[in-house]
């Protein structure tokens, strides 16, 4: 991939600009700017994404015929720094993001034709049913049970962690068909409605005080035959199939980002050691657009890279940790100041240290989870040790 912008690409951007110039409004910026999680709020986030919507531009990862912009990879790049840049605020991934991408491919006409338009629209919200109590990276071994009974599954067991599933409206789960054979083996990929009778979903607040993720529990659920996605007992194809548009998220436009709003506060510490690692993580979030462009061009070229997608999750996260550690270095003893009422979109309460420090703590608090959800940084590692370095 050429990484100068071409004449087009200028064009491109110069109209993206204009178009996020004209439609974030000041609440949407808020939004954006006050994300410390995975998603925005949910209210102004699903304003976003209709506006987006009526666009065109809510899927750009999506084949065009589906729905998508028909973007160049260049162009998705561009829409997503000028999107970081702009604090648009983020939209829900596991739709947009994993369930829609993965049902162009392994999805039946049916299925394409009832959720797609549905996921576009946002009448449809979508959370991620893959891991468990005790089926975390160990993935394989998930217990949640579907036994078949008729033209329909009945389902019995529990996810966790499963982020934003109080606002969906649908899941997509691994269940356990088969406890017989090998565990990869027994594994089917279903699509459930969350409004099916015997489900219930229970918060789990984090660190940060936030509600983002819960536990979901189903008791005696049905759910037709018709929502199994590819073959019964192949959902592992299905899941590993999701999971490469999972891992492939653009880090370095948010993390220039963090790096342009901490600049005053290193400036103003008049630290030497807090500039240091100020401009070693500057050309670390260099390396990692270098490593964007790559594995953008890998793709361009029909060459998908098979770690590029591990190197970036380990690399992107791991910044993020460390521009939130230097971040909180910087602030020094108001770190400790805990006004969580101050990131609630609209709240005119008075800070009481420098306004950016509630941002600080909660991204702080809340990134380190980054490094443990879409599979943690150490199963990143054992992939790459295995695929890049063939131990
Ligand atoms: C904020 C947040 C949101 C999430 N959202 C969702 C969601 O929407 N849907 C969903 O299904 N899941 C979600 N998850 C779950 C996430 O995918 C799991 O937490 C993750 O896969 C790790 O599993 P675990 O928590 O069971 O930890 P474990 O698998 O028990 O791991 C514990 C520790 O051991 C290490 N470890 C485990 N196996 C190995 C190994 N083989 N080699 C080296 N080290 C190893 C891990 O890296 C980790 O440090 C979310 C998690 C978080 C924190």
């Amino acid at each position: 991939m050429d990484t100068q912008l071409k004449r087009e690409d200028e064009a491109f951007r110069d109209e993206v600009r204009a178009f996020l110039e004209e439609n974030l409004d000041v609440e949407l910026r808020e939004a954006g700017e006050k994300t410390s999680g995975i998603s925005s709020a949910h209210d102004p986030l699903m304003r976003w994404h209709k506006i987006l919507n009526e666009k065109g531009w809510v899927a750009p990862g999506w084949p065009q015929e589906f729905g998508g912009t028909g973007w160049s990879d260049m162009q998705r790049f561009i829409w997503s720094t000028e999107c970081a840049r702009a604090k648009a605020p983020k939209l829900y991934p596991m739709g947009l993001g994993m369930i829609g991408p993965t049902l162009t491919v392994c999805g039946t006409k049916n299925q394409q034709d009832e959720y797609l338009p549905k996921l576009l629209s946002g009448e449809h919200i979508w959370c991620q049913g893959y891991s468990e109590p005790g089926s975390g990276s160990d993935l394989a071994s998930l217990q949640c049970a579907a036994v078949r009974d008729g033209d329909d599954y009945i389902i019995n067991g529990s996810k966790i962690w499963t982020s934003y599933a109080q606002y969906a409206t649908h899941i997509f789960c691994l269940v356990r068909t088969d406890k017989n054979v090998k565990p990869q083996a027994g594994i089917s990929f279903l699509l459930i409605d969350m409004a099916t009778p015997g489900i219930e979903v229970a918060p789990i607040i984090t660190l940060a005080g936030d509600h983002e993720v819960n536990q979901v529990f189903f008791e005696n659920v049905r759910v037709p035959v018709a929502n199994l996605v590819g073959a019964e007992n192949d959902g592992w194809t299905v899941a590993k199939t999701l999971l490469t548009f999972e891992r492939s998220s653009a880090y370095a436009a948010r993390l220039k980002l963090g790096l342009g709003n901490l600049e005053a506060l290193i400036a103003a510490s008049d630290a030497p050691a807090l500039t240091q690692r100020f401009t070693e993580l500057a050309i670390r979030v260099e390396a990692i657009e270098m490593t964007e462009f790559r594995v953008q061009a890998a793709l361009a070229a029909g060459t998908p890279s098979s770690t590029g997608s591990s190197q970036l999750k380990i690399m992107g996260t791991e910044a993020q940790q460390a521009i939130d550690r230097l971040a909180m270095d910087a602030l020094g003893p108001q770190a400790a100041i805990w006004q969580p009422e101050l990131r609630e979109i609209g709240a005119n309460e008075t800070p009481i240290g420098p306004a950016e420090t509630q941002g600080i703590i909660a991204d702080f608090l809340n990134n380190r989870a980054a490094s443990i959800y879409g599979g943690s940084n150490e199963v990143q590692r054992n992939i790459l040790a295995k695929m890049a370095l063939g131990l």
